[in-house]
């Protein structure tokens, strides 16, 4: 059972509160897990402090942070059907899925434990011949890193695995929805011989321990990935004690479809970018922008198919994708809908409840498209985090106009995480990618990622990056170290005065 993991033990909550956790496909019982206090929380931040001022792991060699991390790939690709089935009943996602997540999961404790000795620092040339200079990475020191829900065990390695690389201690506080797969790696890590005090493991709301793990003055470093006003409420948080953050938040992520663009590909991935996981990913492809002259047949076609989409739980063969997360975030997504309705978007598909009677003890919602939708809807800025489309158009007399309607839309948003540009003129596609305020961009394509390659957001989607060199960089303090071999006094200030006789007074 998943509990409390602090100082190298495990334990119950100091009240010893808990919490149920159910899967959201069906409502059944999937643990019961402690609930920390903010007591329990200080306890962690203190024993990752200790274990970082006074324990091994700072010190250890790099191929031995390494090979723990390697270690950690391998036990989950040997465990990968135990742990997606904890990550399938906490979600509510389909194995298929589940199982995909874990081999990404493998894939980026394999990428860092690859870069942990890599980008060591650089030799500076300081001039004099008698002074070596140069610059070394360093931990910054104890991390918290706090994670979503929607992929579990997927965002808490982009954090685990360059923390640890880079020789820091850490508190992880996975979502208080989905904490299994947390567990398992907290255990794991204890078990390959990970030093006391390293890894620290706090189950909660995010409203009661959260702030002691992300203001206290032991910690260096938070980071978050999470919804935008959690964001700013961390950033407050972290603000008087001007700790090192990392945020990754949300997206309301265009999909950007030329009439010139192959019509299979685009309409096939239109519907993955936002249907996938019932549309609960940052970078899910909510907004698409299409060009007016197909946008009949383009909207029609996709209505037809989002119509047939297969709703079903972890064990559902047959399924394609699965409930929210809960039974409140599927009333967020059903007031989303309303307003966008209320603004005067048009409903094709979708809309509401499934109506059969095996998906009725789930947080299932229908694929659900809004047509005729302007830029200042609330549907099209606010991110809904559920399978909701939103549909706009752009035209353009010329070339250029075209271009600069679709970018303009695209980037008529707070966020700037994710964006797809669809078209088969290379020099189109090249260009408008070029001006999407967007981290990552997609040219014919939707979704996949690779560890080598940084992610992350622009404008309020967050503040660094994650995976590539940079979620590395994320995790080490940089440090100028100047060595003069031949030491002589600077003479800035001169010589002592000499010392002069007291002038006589008289009396
Ligand atoms: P959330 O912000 O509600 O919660 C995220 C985590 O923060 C949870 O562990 C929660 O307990 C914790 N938390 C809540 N209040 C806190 C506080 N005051 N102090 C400290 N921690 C606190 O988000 P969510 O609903 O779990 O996840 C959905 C959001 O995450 C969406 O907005 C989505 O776009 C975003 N997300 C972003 C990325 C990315 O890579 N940019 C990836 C996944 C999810």
């Amino acid at each position: 059972m998943t509990a409390l993991f602090v100082d190298g033990q495990w334990r119950q909550a100091s009240d010893n509160a808990t919490r149920e956790i159910r899967c959201p496909a069906d409502g059944s019982l999937v643990a019961t897990v402690p609930e920390a206090t903010p007591d329990d929380a200080i306890a962690a931040v203190r024993a990752a402090r200790h274990a970082f001022d006074h324990g091994p792991w700072p010190g250890t060699a790099t191929p031995d942070r390494a090979a723990l991390l390697t270690a950690v790939a391998d036990r989950l690709a040997a465990e990968k059907e135990q742990v997606a089935r904890l990550e399938a009943l906490d979600t509510g996602k389909r194995m298929v899925e589940a199982r995909i997540d874990m081999e990404d999961v493998v894939s980026v404790f394999r990428h860092f434990a690859a870069l942990a000795g890599a980008e060591a620092g650089r030799v500076i040339d300081p001039g004099p011949t008698h002074v070596s200079s140069r610059v070394v990475h360093e931990p910054v020191g104890v991390c918290t890193l706090i994670t979503p829900w929607n992929f579990p065990l997927l965002q808490t390695s982009w954090k685990v695995a360059p923390a640890l690389a880079a020789g820091n201690t850490f508190v992880l506080k996975p979502s208080e929805l989905t904490p299994s797969t947390a567990g398992w790696l907290v255990r794991t890590l204890d078990e390959l011989g990970l030093p006391k005090g390293v890894a620290n493991l706090i189950l909660g709301a995010g409203g009661r321990v959260g702030p002691a793990l992300t203001s206290d003055e032991d910690v260096d470093l938070v980071s978050f990935t999470g919804g935008l006003v959690t964001g700013r409420t961390i950033m407050a948080a972290a603000a008087p004690t001007v700790k090192r953050i990392a945020l990754e938040l949300g997206g309301k992520n265009p999909n950007i479809v030329f009439a010139d663009a192959d019509r299979e590909a685009a309409l096939d991935n239109a519907l993955t970018a936002v249907f996938l996981d019932s549309g609960q990913v940052c970078s899910a492809g909510t907004r698409l922008i299409v060009e007016e002259s197909i946008r009949d047949d383009f909207v029609d076609e996709l209505v037809r198919r989002a119509a047939r989409i297969r709703l079903g739980g972890p064990d559902d063969p047959a399924a394609e994708t699965g409930p929210l997360i809960s039974a409140a975030h599927r009333d967020k997504v059903e007031a989303y809908v309303a307003a966008g309705i209320a603004d005067g978007a048009v409903l094709r598909v979708g809309g509401t409840r499934p109506q059969e009677p095996r998906l009725q003890d789930g947080y299932y919602y229908l694929p659900t498209i809004l047509d005729r939708c302007t830029k200042d809807m609330s549907c099209v800025q606010d991110e809904s985090f559920g399978p909701v489309m939103t549909v706009e158009t752009f035209s353009g007399a010329t070339r250029d106009e075209a271009e600069d309607q679709a970018v303009e839309l695209a980037n008529d948003t707070i966020y700037g995480l994710a964006g797809a540009v669809w078209s088969e003129n290379a020099g189109r596609a090249e260009r408008v990618a070029a001006r999407l305020r967007h981290g990552t961009v997609w040219i014919n394509d939707y979704h996949p990622y690779v560890p080598q390659a940084e992610w992350g957001g622009f404008k309020q989607s967050g503040i660094g990056r994650e995976l590539g060199l940079a979620g590395l960089a994320e995790y080490r303090e940089t440090k100028h170290i100047w060595h003069n071999h031949r030491p002589a006094p600077s003479g800035w200030f001169g010589p002592e005065p000499a010392e002069t006789e007291p002038a006589e007074t008289e009396e």
